[in-house]
C-alpha cells in the first residue's frame, strides 16, 4: 500500500532504549550522558526529507516508551530504524514488537553499526527485512518509492529465509542533492527538548558536509557512513538553509554545524561564516586544534561563539598512536588564539586510548588544566566495530568486554592493558572531572555565568545535580 504521495507510508524511528539515551542518529558516541543531553537525529531527518508524507520520531528526547511507539506500526508500511552498537539489542526488540503489532510492516535498519556487518545484523532477527550500507539516504528513498529491493543499490535483505546483497552505492558527490532537514525538524520535532550543556538553549544542529580528512583510529563516522574525504554542500545552500531556519525557529539561540570537522576546508568555512554574519546569527561548530589565527578571527567576527575541539590526550605519543595528526604545541597555540579572540572552547578528551599509562593520564589532566577550555567532556575509549581501533584491540587482546554501555546506558570501560586495567581507566574519568571542575577558578567562572543569566542559572543547577548523580551512580556500578 502507498500513501497519497505515491510513497510507502514511512516511519523513521530512533527507537526507545535506555532512559535518556543520546543515540546514533545524531550522536557520535552513543550513551546516556553525564547531564541529560540530546543531539538532533539528523541522519534520519535527511532521508525523511526525501520521503513525502513520512514521519520522524526521536523517542528518547520525546520520552516515548516502547508502549507509546508500537501502536503506531499499524499506520505505516515501512519503518526505518536508526541503530547503534550500544542500542542494537534493544532496537531489535523494537523491530520485533512493531512486526507483532503489524505483521505487514517492512522493517529496515540504518546506521554505521549495521553498515559494517550487514549480514550479521540481518541474522539477529527475522523481523529485520533489510539493512543499508554506508550512505543510505537515497537507498531509503528508492525503497519508500516501492522499487523492488533487488534493484536498489547499497542494501542487504532477506527473502524467503535467504540473505542477499546488492551492489554498493557510490558515495554522494553532489551534496546539494540532500534536502534541508530544518523542515523535517519543524514538522516532527520539538526543538525545546534538545539540550547540549555547553550550547545555548534552544539550539539547532545540522550538517553542511560529510566525512573528515583525518584518520583517527577510534572515530566511527569517517571510517563508515561519512568517509575520509570532506564532501560538502555549497556555501549558498548552507546559508539559505540557516536563513530558512531563522524563519521557522525564531526562538533558536544558536546553530551548531556538527560536521566531523567543519574547519577541514578553511576558505569554505570562512565563506559560510561571512554568509552567517550577514544573517546575524550566533553559531558554533566542531574544529580540530589547528585552525590558524586569521581564520579564527574571520569566524569570530561573523558570529562564531564556541568551538568543540577534540584534544583527546595530553600525550603526544598517544595522539600519534591514534593518528590524530595534531601536535601538542600547535594545540596550545590554537587554544591561546581562540581564547584571545573570545571564542568559547568545549574540549573533549578520551581516557584509555592505546599507549595510556598512569603517567599519560596525569599528563592529560595537567594539559587540560593548563590550556583550560571553558568546559570539558571526558569519554572512555570506545572501540566501535568498523574502526581501526576495534581491529587493533581485537588483534592485541585488549577487549576486556564487548559491551560499550552498562545496563543503564552509561558508557563503560572496554579496553584494558596489561599495565593498566579497565577499572583504573574507568576511575580516571571521575578524577579528571573532579580535578578540572572542582577548582576555585572554575567554580567562580561558572558561578559568574549563572549570575548573569537566570535561565543559565536554572539549567546549570539542574545539570550540576545530574552530574553529581552521574558520578555517584558510576561509583556504585564501578567494575
Ligand atoms: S579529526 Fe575528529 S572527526 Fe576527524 S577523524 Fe579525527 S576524531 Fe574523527
Amino acid at each position: 500500500m502507498t500513501g497519497m504521495s505515491g510513497y510507502l507510508r514511512t516511519l523513521f524511528l530512533h527507537p526507545p532504549s535506555f532512559e535518556g539515551f543520546d543515540g546514533g542518529a545524531g550522536s557520535r558516541y552513543q550513551a546516556r550522558r553525564e547531564v541529560r543531553s540530546f543531539w538532533y537525529p539528523t541522519w534520519l531527518a535527511q532521508p525523511a526529507a526525501l520521503v513525502p508524507g513520512s514521519r520522524l520520531i526521536d523517542a528518547p528526547p520525546a520520552d516515548l516508551s516502547l508502549g507509546d511507539v508500537v501502536p503506531l506500526a499499524r499506520d505505516y508500511d515501512l519503518a526505518v530504524l536508526h541503530t547503534s552498537a550500544p542500542s542494537f539489542a534493544h532496537d531489535v526488540k523494537v523491530a520485533e514488537a512493531l512486526r507483532e503489532a503489524n505483521p505487514k510492516i517492512r522493517v529496515g535498519f540504518v546506521g554505521a553499526h549495521v553498515a559494517v556487518a550487514r549480514e550479521t545484523a540481518l541474522e539477529a532477527s527475522p523481523a529485520i527485512e533489510f539493512v543499508t550500507g554506508n550512505e543510505f539516504d537515497f537507498t531509503i528513498q528508492e525503497i519508500a518509492q516501492g522499487r523492488p529491493i533487488d534493484r536498489v543499490t547499497g542494501v542487504s535483505y532477506r527473502t524467503n529465509g535467504h540473505v542477499h546483497r546488492t551492489p554498493e552505492r557510490a558515495p554522494l558527490e553532489d551534496m546539494d542533492r540532500l534536502p534541508y532537514v530544518v523542515d523535517v525538524y519543524k514538522r516532527d520535532l520539538d526543538v525545546e527538548r534538545y539540550f547540549i550543556g555547553y550550547l545555548l538553549h534552544p539550539y539547532l544542529s545540522l550538517y553542511t558536509g560529510r566525512g573528515c580528512r583525518s584518520k583517527c583510529t577510534f572515530c566511527l563516522w569517517p571510517q563508515t557512513v561519512g568517509g575520509q574525504r570532506y564532501r560538502t554542500r555549497s556555501v549558498d545552500n548552507v546559508v539559505a538553509e540557516i536563513e530558512r531556519a531563522t524563519r521557522l525557529f525564531p526562538q533558536v539561540k544558536e546553530y551548531f554545524f556538527d560536521d566531523d570537522t567543519f574547519t577541514d576546508d578553511l576558505p569554505r568555512a570562512e565563506a559560510i561564516a561571512r554568509g552567517l554574519g550577514r544573517l546575524g546569527v550566533t553559531w558554533s561548530c566542531n574544529a580540530k586544534a589547528d585552525v590558524p589565527y586569521a581564520t579564527l578571527k574571520i569566524l569570530k567576527d561573523n558570529g562564531l561563539r564556541l568551538l568543540l575541539v577534540g584534544y583527546e590526550s595530553g600525550s603526544q605519543a598517544i595522539l600519534n598512536n591514534v593518528k590524530k595528526g595534531i601536535r601538542l604545541d600547535r594545540a596550545r597555540e590554537f587554544t591561546r588564539h581562540a581564547k584571545a579572540l573570545g571564542i568559547t572552547i568545549h574540549g573533549t578528551f578520551v581516557m584509555g586510548l592505546p599507549g595510556e599509562t598512569r603517567e599519560t593520564i596525569e599528563a592529560t589532566i595537567k594539559f587540560a588544566l593548563e590550556i583550560d577550555p571553558h568546559t570539558i567532556q571526558v569519554s572512555l575509549a570506545a572501540p566501535y566495530p568498523g574502526t581501526a581501533l576495534y581491529r587493533e584491540a581485537q588483534a592485541r587482546g585488549w577487549l576486556e568486554t564487548e559491551s560499550l554501555v552498562d545496563a543503564g546506558g552509561v558508557q563503560t570501560s572496554v579496553l584494558g592493558y596489561p599495565h593498566l586495567g579497565r577499572t583504573e581507566i574507568f576511575a580516571s574519568l571521575e578524577q579528571f572531572y573532579r580535578r578540572f571542575y572542582f577548582r576555585p577558578r572554575k567554580i567562580f567562572a561558572i558561578g559568574a555565568e549563572m549570575l548573569r543569566d537566570r535561565a543559565v542559572l536554572r539549567r546549570r543547577l539542574g545539570e550540576g545535580a545530574d552530574f553529581l548523580r552521574f558520578l555517584a551512580r558510576r561509583r556504585r556500578e564501578r567494575h
